[in-house]
């Protein structure tokens, strides 16, 4: 059986030690959080998804989620651990108080998503595109939606979704043929198909609330094949009053659903909506004029605000199936025997050693934890980015610029590298790692996924190089580079620190080269843009967590020479922090190297 304890340590040091978030009470959502709140949090969160969602994960796995009679059930025993959680009050964490939440930071809220995910990824998409769809409607909603709709989502009452993609459009929603047509009321009749959609329909909660994007046809019912008409709409699979009075059934149904790789025991499902009601969110559109060009809608906002907190949550997803995989890895290690060290056998008497004594599986696991650990801390640092953004003190717009460049490669790199952690832990057990009943292969078809939905990897990267590099004429890479400058500035004289610091000052180079050349070649032929944006993406990610490692060589190496907390936890950091520095930084002239090397071999590719 699959094993899962809730790192609570490494966010004990990350949050406490690295961020001091303690020293952050002017931020919104800091004032209350003291130590003891964070620790009462965390300590809670981990227990219920140790002992309530890890044990349903392997057997949701084996049942899957059901299609019978265009009704959807989810696997034995979620619905109670859905109750328990929402009666425990994890899913409103996020949520302001006014509506019933608990008002807490991004950054508490996001440790709570990774463990809930380690734990049983299927369950906890359900409350987690719930959160993302009440967050969409309490920035774009009415008052009486965000009374008698949102505060039912985040009370765990009512669950939500995401509804983008279509049968011929998932990257593209240009191509997108779901139309609104406004009525005389002021609602909308909304009708098309939507595929893939994540907690589609199931039987967790009695209503479900569609968070959709369709276009607004001209008068002639003509539709666009541009953005320039796309809205965003809320639809509820049943009807709800404005004083909050649940009525009939709205033209939604369900057409199936897919049977898949991974996550089975979430219901991915086909939407059909037909002459559903729908209320239209955020400001009205205005028609562009004649000869006008035709530009993103301002009704997108809502929806992108929505994505982009996704795909945070999907970053995070590639931490939390990094982490349950590394230590299931790590355990069977422990307890398999064979060959021996290469250095002679360390335990004699024993027909053979355990498998951890070998060079080649040491790496293997290291290569795990280093990434967890590394991008935990830097998910967590692009949180308290997000928070001072909305903050009022000076550097707030330098932090969301670095939050917003953070996003794609938090999305795409952590996903890239969560999955190559779970392969890693499945080579751990050898064969058995290929059979079923060992649960590790599940790892690998659950994470998966992370890498493709919420904008494929390739995705990302185009929107790191195509949009967020050349922001405010390239403030967002001038900023965190400008950081990490300094940083490596004030490191420079520590002789205990200069592993770190040749190590990251030479990845910075090769970023700062990359992003000049992407600067002067990607603008006289974007090709060279596309061909080189995975790259960078990953030279970035690489830097980034690089970074976040010389940081917490820092703390570790401090509270080593003061003697101070467990020993072993900060000597494992330093040998985590080493290993990034020595098998990962080494990528990045070689990265760079690829990305000058341009587009022209690419493209002679038909
Ligand atoms: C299990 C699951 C759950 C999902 N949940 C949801 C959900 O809840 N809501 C929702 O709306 N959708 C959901 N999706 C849909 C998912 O977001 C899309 O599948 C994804 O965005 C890719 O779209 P597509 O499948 O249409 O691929 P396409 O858009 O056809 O793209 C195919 C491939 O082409 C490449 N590509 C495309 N465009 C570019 C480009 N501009 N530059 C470089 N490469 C490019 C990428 O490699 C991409 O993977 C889910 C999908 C799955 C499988």
């Amino acid at each position: 059986m699959p094993i899962y304890r809730a790192p609570l340590d490494d966010f004990r040091f990350v949050l406490n030690e690295l961020l001091e978030i303690d020293k952050q009470r002017d931020l919104p959502g800091f004032a209350d959080l003291s130590p003891d709140l964070v620790e009462d949090i965390l300590t809670n969160a981990g227990k219920f998804c140790e002992e309530v969602l890890h044990p349903l994960n392997q057997s949701g796995d084996e049942e899957g989620a059901h299609f019978e009679n265009g009704v959807v059930r989810t696997p034995k025993g979620f619905k109670e651990a859905y109750k328990a959680y929402s009666e425990a009050g994890w899913g409103g964490l996020l949520a302001p108080a006014d509506y019933g939440g608990s008002g807490m930071p991004i950054t508490i809220s996001m440790a709570v998503a990774e463990m809930a995910m380690s734990a049983n990824q299927s369950f906890a998409m359900y409350p987690g595109l719930t959160g993302a769809a009440y967050g969409a409607l309490l920035a774009t909603g009415l008052p009486w939606q965000k009374e008698h709709i949102a505060k039912r989502m985040i009370s765990g009452e009512w669950c939500g979704t995401m509804c983008l993609t279509e049968p011929n459009c998932g990257t593209d929603l240009r191509l997108m043929k779901t139309r609104a047509v406004e009525q005389p009321d002021g609602t909308y009749k909304l009708t098309g198909t939507k595929i893939f959609i994540s907690g589609g329909d199931h039987d967790l909660t009695d209503n479900i609330i569609h968070m959709v994007i369709a276009k607004i046809p001209d008068a002639d019912g003509t539709l666009h094949d541009d953005l320039s008409t796309v809205n965003f709409f809320m639809v509820p699979k049943f009807l709800v009053a404005e004083d909050g009075t649940v009525g009939a059934r709205n033209g939604v149904t369900t057409g199936g659903i897919e049977k898949k790789m991974g996550i089975k025991a979430q219901a991915t499902c086909v939407l059909n909506f037909d002459d559903a009601t729908a209320w239209r969110l955020g400001p009205k559109p205005v028609p562009p004029k004649p000869g006008e060009k035709r530009s993103a809608s301002a009704g997108m906002a809502g929806m992108f605000g929505m994505m982009n907190g996704a795909r945070l949550g999907v970053g995070i997803q590639g931490i939390a199936i990094g982490e349950i995989a590394y230590q299931n890895g790590y355990q069977y290690v422990h307890e398999r025997r064979v060959g021996h060290a290469l250095t002679g056998p360390k335990e004699p008497d024993k027909s053979a050693d355990l498998e951890i004594v070998h060079p080649d599986v040491k790496r293997m696991l290291l290569h795990s934890r280093s990434f967890v650990e590394g991008a935990r801390a830097m998910a967590m640092w692009t949180t308290i980015n997000m928070a001072i953004a909305r903050s009022s003190r000076p550097d707030a717009e330098q932090a969301g610029l670095i939050a917003d460049l953070m996003t794609p490669v938090i999305k795409a790199f952590f996903t890239d590298m969560g999955f190559e952690a779970a392969n890693l832990a499945m080579q751990c057990y050898g064969g058995h790692g290929y059979i079923r009943d060992n649960g590790v292969e599940q790892f690998v078809r659950d994470g998966r996924i992370n890498q493709t939905y919420e904008g494929a990897n390739g995705v990302q990267a185009m929107d790191l190089v195509g949009r967020k590099l050349g922001r405010k004429g390239g403030a967002a890479p001038f900023a965190l580079f400008g950081e990490i400058s300094k940083w490596l500035a004030d490191n420079e004289a520590d002789a205990a620190m200069a592993p770190y610091v040749k190590g990251i000052k030479r990845g910075l180079e090769a970023l700062q080269g990359a992003t000049l050349w992407l600067a002067q070649n990607g603008l006289a032929n974007p090709n060279n843009a596309g061909a080189g944006a995975y790259d960078y993406l990953r030279l970035m990610g690489i830097v980034t967590v690089g970074w976040m490692w010389g940081r917490m060589a820092k703390v570790a190496g401090a509270q080593l020479a003061a003697k101070q907390g467990n020993a072993d936890f900060y000597k494992a950091k330093l040998v985590s922090a080493r290993y990034w520095m020595e098998r990962l930084i080494p990528e990045c002239p070689m990265l760079l190297e690829r990305i000058q090397a341009g587009c022209e071999t690419v493209m002679a590719f038909e």
